[in-house]
């Protein structure tokens, strides 16, 4: 039994029956019993051998596809670099160019605005000089009665560490004074403090010269259109300044009868001649506005009384208006504008006059000046209830050469958007409510209270 039991262990074995001594028998069952586990480790051993093989394989072959991959990635950074490196290349050299062929040149300066580095400009024939320049001040170049006002602006930049640009005049090689736009930047240290300026510099000598003739021609060209305009109303003017130089001839004339009697009546005399003063005063009046009117080329801006203005334009524009049967109507309220009296007035003429000519074929004839302030700007406004603007004018109204009149030239509405534009104002025209036309001006308050003249 004992023996059966151990042969369970062995499993399928034949066994010959024989006649076996047990010992052996159990030697035997033993041996084979180690044969069988040996067997086992073996089988496990080669089992995991082929797992691992296959492991290793794979490996490889992962291996072999990362290694191709990353030598893609890095034959493709080594391109992309050389790329970038020639990008650069060309950057930097079109970055040369431009900054050699451009207008600008640049600089760099340290704190106390000494200048480190000053680049060249080749296509300026009388260029500022690196060599001049470096190690020197920037102030010491610029036009001594500007120094203290850039100085101070460029003080106030850093203070608050902003960008400066501004225009100065800075002197050449040559010793001449030339106009000139600086810029600078303040780069600043992780601590905010300013460790350079970086700017540019350009010369605007010639562009500001040319700025200056075109400011000057048409300050000329609104000259001359103000004595053209002057010129139409010559007629109305010498018909009506007729009126008070006749009134002083009268006057003359009665004193003369009235000393001729014995007793002369001397209030009737001192009547008399209070009446030739204030004729012949009216008269010099409007002589002094029109030659104010014809003479003065100059533009002198300033604060001006708008009532005043508007006043003293309507006795020369609208000197005909009685005799013409014209109302005048007047609704403003009291505002000072920024403005040169003369020009402002000038526009004043042009459209009071158009409406006074396009009035010519009506019954009932209004022309209506009013004003209202809003904000910091007065509206001032010409109303007419004649015919209103024809369609060919209306689509081109401010257009110069535009006229719809015989000996007309068409330039008073186009130098009168001139005038305002260049007072920051704007100017408008269109039909008004009871079918004549309306033009709209505005114009900049002036801050001050006072008035100049
Ligand atoms: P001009 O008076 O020499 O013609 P303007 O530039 O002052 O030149 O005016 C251009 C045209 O605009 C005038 O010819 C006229 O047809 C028209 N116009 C201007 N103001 C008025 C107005 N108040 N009513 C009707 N038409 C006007």
């Amino acid at each position: 039994d004992c023996n059966r039991r151990a042969l369970d262990g062995v499993g399928k074995i034949a066994i010959l029956e024989r006649p076996l001594p047990a010992s052996e028998l159990l030697i035997a069952v033993a041996r084979a019993l180690r044969s069988r586990a040996r067997q086992h480790r073996a089988k496990t051993y080669l089992q995991e051998r082929l797992v691992a093989d296959e492991k290793v394989r794979s490996l490889a072959a992962t291996l072999e596809t990362r290694v191709i991959a990353r030598t893609i990635e890095l034959s493709n950074a080594v391109a992309q670099h050389a790329l970038a490196e020639e990008r650069a290349h060309e950057n930097e050299e079109s970055y040369r160019l431009t900054i050699e062929l451009g207008s600008q040149t640049p600089w760099t300066a340290n704190t106390d605005l000494e200048v480190l580095t000053f680049g060249k400009n080749s296509m300026e024939p009388n260029a500022l000089i690196d060599r001049d320049f470096r190690g020197r001040k920037w102030l010491d170049f610029i036009q001594p009665d500007m120094r203290d006002a850039i100085a101070a602006l460029w003080q106030e930049a850093a203070n608050e560490r902003k960008p400066l640009d501004c225009e100065l005049l800075m002197r050449m090689p040559d010793s001449e004074y030339r106009w000139h736009r600086a810029r600078g930047n303040p780069r600043l240290d992780s601590d905010g403090r300013i460790m350079r300026w970086y700017g540019t510099i350009e010369n605007i000598h010639e562009q500001k010269q040319a700025d200056a003739r075109f400011q000057q021609m048409q300050v000329d060209l609104i000259h001359a259109s103000r004595i053209t305009a002057m010129g139409t109303m010559a007629s109305a003017l010498a018909h009506e300044l007729n009126q008070p130089l006749s009134a002083v001839a009268n006057y003359v004339r009665g004193i003369t009868r009235l000393l001729s009697v014995a007793n002369p009546d001397i209030a009737a005399i001192l009547a008399a001649l209070g009446e030739a003063d204030r004729s012949a005063v009216r008269a010099g009046e409007i002589v002094r506005r029109l030659r104010e009117m014809v003479t003065r080329g100059t533009v002198e801006r300033g604060p001006q009384d708008l009532l005043t203005m508007v006043e003293e334009t309507c006795e020369l524009a609208l000197i005909d208006a009685p005799s013409l049967g014209i109302v005048v109507r007047f609704d403003l309220q009291p505002a000072i504008v920024d403005v040169d009296r003369i020009q402002i007035q000038q526009v004043l003429i042009n459209l009071l006059r158009n409406a006074v000519e396009a009035l010519q074929g009506t019954s009932a004839r209004v022309i209506t000046i009013s004003s209202k302030i809003d904000c910091s700007t007065c509206y001032l406004r010409v109303t007419d209830n004649g015919p209103g603007l024809t369609p060919a004018v209306a689509a081109r109204l401010f257009d110069p050469f535009n006229t719809t009149k015989t000996g007309g030239m068409g330039i008073g509405l186009s130098i009168s958007r001139t005038i305002i534009e260049s007072h920051g104002g704007t100017i408008s025209g269109g039909p008004s409510p009871d079918g004549g036309t309306m033009f709209t001006i505005s114009l900049p308050l002036s801050t001050s209270r006072s008035v100049v003249r």
